[in-house]
């Protein structure tokens, strides 16, 4: 079913498939922090990312937002549309962490008025900076169009996520989305998992995230495998 290796990035690989204009996407059990400097292998947590992206874009799909997800075909992989990246990465925020605080001096855990949209230029060799629409438009990273409706579309995420990640009592706290192009349209690309999202326990304000790798909190794959418990996901790898 796989053809060859199309692309390997730090948490997956991309695959050609046998239908012309799909692809098929393997998560890795990597974890990677600080542009990879701090790396690890955990196990299980491929199944993880694939169980709880898979389980989202549905979720998204079912509320009318168009993404490259067509169907997961195993514990690791999932069936994709073939996409021309667009190389700025769109970060929504809800609650106050992370580089925004740092560059603004903010005190993590700042509940923001209302969702906050911005743009980052993906690029590992420039550590992803903040960009604008204007930095996009002129260097012909993305049109004002483009950008626009990716903005529109992270926001319809946020109102979904935002509340079916409150249902089992987990806060939203930021997010970042990598969008592509496929015929013409754009569609929501990539991952939606712990990996790139910060997901808060409701009452505790626990990390149930990444930030646990990043900020040696404990168990990774612990932490991956109750997000995907409470979203009622059946994962079959046991530690
Ligand atoms: N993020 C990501 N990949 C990146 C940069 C950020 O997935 O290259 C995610 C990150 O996990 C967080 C959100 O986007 O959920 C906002 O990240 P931030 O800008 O605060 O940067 P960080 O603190 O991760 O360096």
């Amino acid at each position: 079913m796989r053809g060859i290796l199309l692309y390997e990035g730090k948490g997956k690989q991309l695959y050609a498939s046998e239908t012309e204009g799909e692809l098929i996407q393997l998560f890795k059990d990597d974890a990677t922090a600080f542009d990879g400097i701090k790396h690890d292998v955990i196990a299980g947590k491929g199944e993880l990312n694939c169980a709880i992206s898979s389980f989202i874009f549905e979720k998204l799909h079912t509320a009318g937002i168009a993404s490259h997800y067509v169907a997961r075909t195993g514990s690791i992989e999932m069936r994709v549309k073939q996409l021309s990246m667009i190389p700025v990465e769109v970060v929504v925020r809800n609650i106050a962490a992370g580089s925004i605080c740092k560059r603004l001096g903010l005190e993590e855990g700042l509940v923001l008025d209302r969702p906050l949209t911005e743009l980052f230029y993906k690029s590992d060799a420039l550590h992803d900076p903040l960009i604008n629409t204007e930095h996009a438009e002129l260097f012909g990273w993305a049109t004002r169009e483009d950008i626009a409706f990716m903005r529109e579309a992270a926001l319809k995420v946020n109102t979904e996520l935002t509340a079916m990640f409150a249902a089992i009592g987990i806060k939203l706290v930021d997010y970042k989305l990598e969008f592509g192009k496929h015929g013409g349209q754009i569609l929501l690309g990539d991952e939606i998992t712990p990996d790139g999202c910060r997901l808060w326990d409701a009452e505790t304000n626990r990390k149930l995230d990444k930030d646990v790798f990043r900020r040696d909190l404990g168990g990774l794959s612990e932490v991956y495998h109750e997000v995907a418990t409470r979203l009622g996901i059946e994962i079959a790898y046991q530690a």
